[in-house]
């Protein structure tokens, strides 16, 4: 089996990627981060955000596995004194996986370019010197017209970050869907909007057509999209999301209950 690794630069993920690097080579498994099986992941969830769009292009081949550094994260299931009995997992491996979808993002810009991204926690779209104003269209019905921050949608397993923030559910990652959370909306006698978030099924598309080309954000897990085109005369004017066909895989060496990680993570020690 091929193994990469994709490390964050901190110098304990650094010396703990030497120590996998030196097991995977004495257990006799193949190092490759160029065409790898299984991609271990040295860092934090924001190391897996990085890994999963280095190896975008392959993720139907590819399973991740997550060791943090840190502390506990949400696709990070092993510590950094465990790497003898992960790669005794990997020596095992016969390719079990456990999966979760993806959140397709399809960017439209006022010079007739597009973009295309894949989030695997979520894309805000966000106004940052004045009001977003923008039209909100479900199944391509006008739904509302959104004042107010922004706006947030996230995947299943991202529901735990950003969206929950600004007040989104927490979503059952093995459920197929997208959500969509408002960021501070405007709210009274002239403006409405829904005020809660939605959780969208697997077939439904979202779409948002901004009102200005006011100065517009818009990112897809760490990354912001790069607004302007080489003339900078561009600006955003609609983003379209639905379920991708794309799935990320986690190889799947122990069980790790979703709703303990949860209460683990926010709230303690519930007796
Ligand atoms: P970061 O280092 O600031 O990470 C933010 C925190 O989010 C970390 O504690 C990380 O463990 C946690 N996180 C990431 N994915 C998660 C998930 N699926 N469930 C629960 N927690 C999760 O930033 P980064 O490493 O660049 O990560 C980018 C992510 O940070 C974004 O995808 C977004 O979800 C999150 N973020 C959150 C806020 C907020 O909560 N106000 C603001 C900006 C970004």
């Amino acid at each position: 089996m091929k193994i990469g690794i994709f490390n964050n630069e901190t110098s304990e993920s650094q010396r703990v990627t030497k120590l996998l690097r030196d097991e995977i080579e004495r257990a006799g498994l193949e190092y490759d981060d160029d065409q790898p099986e299984v991609v271990i992941t040295i860092g934090g969830d924001g190391t897996l955000l990085s890994a999963f769009h280095h190896y975008i292009d392959s993720l139907d081949r590819v399973r991740f596995v997550g060791i943090h550094t840190g502390h506990l994260g949400f696709y990070t299931d092993w510590r950094n004194f465990e790497i003898d009995d992960l790669v005794d997992s990997l020596v095992q491996d016969s390719g079990q996986s456990v999966s979760y979808p993806l959140l397709d993002m399809h960017a439209v810009y006022s010079d007739g370019s597009v973009e295309n991204f894949v989030a695997l926690n979520e894309s805000t779209v966000r106004n940052i010197t004045k009001t977003m104003v923008c039209d909100v269209y479900i199944n391509n019905q006008l739904f509302e017209n959104f004042r107010g921050d922004g706006l947030c949608i996230s995947t299943p397993t991202g529901s735990t970050a950003y969206n929950k923030s600004v007040g989104g559910a927490i979503m059952d990652p093995t459920s197929i869907g997208f959500q969509l959370a408002e960021m501070a909306s405007l709210n009274n006698r002239v403006f409405r909007t829904l005020g809660s978030p939605i959780i969208f099924g697997s077939d439904a598309k979202l779409m948002l057509r901004l009102r200005d080309d006011n100065d517009h954000v818009i990112t897809c897990d760490r990354e912001q999209m790069r607004q302007k085109n080489e003339k900078g005369d561009r600006h955003l004017v609609e983003v379209t999301y639905q379920v991708s066909d794309k799935r990320i895989s986690f190889a799947q060496y122990r069980h790790n209950n979703f709703w303990n990680r949860v209460k683990d993570s926010f709230i303690g020690g519930a007796k």
